[in-house]
């Protein structure tokens, strides 16, 4: 367990914010999770009030979930324990536009069998690249022969 003298305590790491969110405010990591260190580990902050608060143990390889889309939020009540799958299905549901700005709506917007969205425009632009790819090579080909003829 940590060192004594110089361990604030878990409770006093958070604020409770009006929607009810526990904000992390103690050391964070890139992706703003919160963290706190017992003989030099690290311990993710949420994972660990999430097993203390509902008394269970995170099963290996599950992921948890911010109902409230907040990662530095520890409120156990605002977690949930989903596969990765499920979590970047969810995580994809989220976002309004592709990574080029498109908005995912309305027509612009199919589902994959497997339920991922998809920005139409790009998969557009992905299969005239291939189809362009594809006539590029036939060409090349069949100029290739042309030219061989006497
Ligand atoms: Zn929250
Ligand atoms: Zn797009």
């Amino acid at each position: 367990m940590p060192k004594k003298g110089d361990f604030k305590p878990l409770s006093e790491r958070y604020e409770v914010a009006d929607n009810g969110c526990w904000l992390w405010t103690s050391t964070k990591n890139t992706g703003g999770y919160g963290f706190f260190q017992v003989n030099d580990r690290n311990i993710s902050a949420h994972r660990y009030f999430f097993e203390f608060y509902h008394s269970i143990r995170i099963p290996a390889g599950m992921v948890i979930d911010h109902l409230c889309g907040r990662p530095s939020c520890v409120n156990p009540s605002h977690l949930e324990v989903v596969s990765p799958r499920e979590n970047a299905l969810r995580y994809t549901s989220k976002k309004t536009e592709c990574k080029r700005g498109h908005s995912l709506s309305s027509d612009n917007l199919y589902l994959t069998p497997e339920g991922w969205r998809q920005c139409r425009t790009c998969e557009q632009t992905r299969k005239k690249a291939r189809r362009d790819k594809r006539y590029a090579t036939y060409y090349a080909r069949y100029n290739a022969i042309a030219d061989g003829k006497p």
